[in-house]
């Protein structure tokens, strides 16, 4: 594996993304909202993640700045990389599938809302955000800059702990017992260990 196909890998990767999230968001406008919390801590935070995700590597990848923070490209952090992208897009879609028209961008209880707590959500409550932890752990693998590659997980890491205390408390207002006793049986993005 060289640099250039780990930059092409790091890109597949983004547009899989895109084009996996793309029917959701557009299936989710013709679905009424019930509740919403949309505060402003939880839009940074969501900017914070698209900004570390995609914008930073994107312009590196473009630019190769900052060239400072560059360090060699291993072959094995490529091929490891690989491995993780393709474990995210899977996780990732999977969990889109799951959800199904239960998902919004943004923290929101739908019209008619189900509490998903089948396929993957038996084993943890947050499959999606696990899928984001393994795309930043990929980027870091792709992308052999300490900024450009590490800005995933600051990305993500600043929206897990912004958004999901916030997400816990909506589904608990929403759900009651329900989310309590599902919550007590799962992990949040490990099964059994967090
Ligand atoms: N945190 C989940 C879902 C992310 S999408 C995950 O990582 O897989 C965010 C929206 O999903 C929230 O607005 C919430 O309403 C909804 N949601 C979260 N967990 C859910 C569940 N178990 N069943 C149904 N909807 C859920």
């Amino acid at each position: 594996m060289t640099e250039t196909v780990a930059a092409i890998v790091w890109t597949a990767g983004l547009v899989a993304w895109f084009v996996i999230r793309l029917p959701y968001q557009r299936r989710a406008r013709k679905i009424g909202i019930a509740a919403q919390q949309r505060t402003p801590a939880d839009r940074a935070a969501l900017a914070a993640a698209g900004f570390g995700l995609s914008v930073l590597p994107a312009f590196y990848l473009l630019t190769g700045i900052p060239a400072f923070a560059d360090y060699p490209f291993r072959p094995w952090m490529g091929w490891c990389g690989l491995v993780v992208e393709i474990l995210f897009l899977a996780l990732f879609y999977a969990s889109h599938r799951q959800l199904g028209r239960n998902w919004s961008v943004t923290l929101e209880i739908r019209d008619g809302h189900r509490l998903v707590t089948d396929g993957l959500y038996r084993y943890v409550r947050h499959p999606m955000y696990s899928s984001f932890w393994l795309w930043a752990i990929a980027q870091a693998l792709l992308i052999p800059n300490w900024v450009a590659g590490l800005a995933g997980l600051v990305g993500i890491g600043v929206l897990f702990f912004v958004r999901v205390r916030a997400e816990e408390a909506m589904m608990l207002a929403f759900f009651g017992d329900e989310y309590r006793s599902y919550a007590a049986r799962t992990g949040r993005v490990i099964p059994r260990v967090f």
